[in-house]
């Protein structure tokens, strides 16, 4: 997921906006700062809904499954970046992926989250991993075997890959040697995050 240029923009205004109120520090600017947050809450969980509504809809008309990166270490892994240290990226994430994994439960839509170690970085031709296949921003070169394209299509390639793995892994629990990313049978329904 990602890439949502609108949403980070906002969210980038939204979150000078609420810098600038935390330096006044009133009791005024913390009653800004409490309305703006359960207003941005609401804002994200409807638009992770209408997001995995439609993943999983195209999933389950195209027959495919969904990969998702565990950016979070949800699956176990603790791995934060400086930006998804920002509570409301964090928690936009968390519930992109519970909400998705439920979707997919509900429509039999078979759901996995992948380790994402180096899947901006790869070369899903040749397998070479290099910080040098990232030339620019958005762009990726491989310097194995010349495959170029953009970062996210590339990224996406090699997420596809891990999920197909990783969904090998869940229906042979006593293979060895392959990852064996949790099953999501005891998933719950999504809390409602409306308010707060
Ligand atoms: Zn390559």
């Amino acid at each position: 997921m990602g890439g949502n240029g609108h949403v980070r923009t906002l969210r980038e205004r939204r979150h000078r906006q609420r810098r600038r109120l935390q330096k006044k520090g009133t009791s005024a600017a913390r009653r800004v700062l409490r309305r703006l947050s359960g207003r941005e809450h609401r804002m994200m969980t409807d638009l992770n809904h209408q997001i995995s509504k439609f993943v999983v809809r195209e999933a389950e008309r195209t027959g495919r499954g969904i990969a998702l990166e565990d950016l979070q270490g949800i699956r176990g892994r603790v791995r934060a970046h400086r930006l998804q240290r920002r509570t409301l990226h964090t928690w936009a994430f968390a519930q992109q992926i519970t909400f998705t994994r439920y979707k997919a439960a509900c429509a039999g839509v078979a759901f996995v989250l992948i380790d994402p170690a180096y899947t901006s970085q790869a070369c899903p031709e040749c397998g070479c991993v290099s910080r040098a296949n990232r030339p620019a921003r958005g762009r990726f070169v491989c310097t194995g075997c010349g495959l170029a394209g953009h970062a996210d299509h590339i990224a996406a390639r090699n997420i596809a890959t891990r999920g197909i793995a990783g969904w090998a892994a869940i229906n042979q629990p006593h293979a060895t040697g392959l990852p064996s990313p949790r099953r999501d049978r005891e998933s719950k329904p999504p809390a409602s995050t409306g308010g707060s």
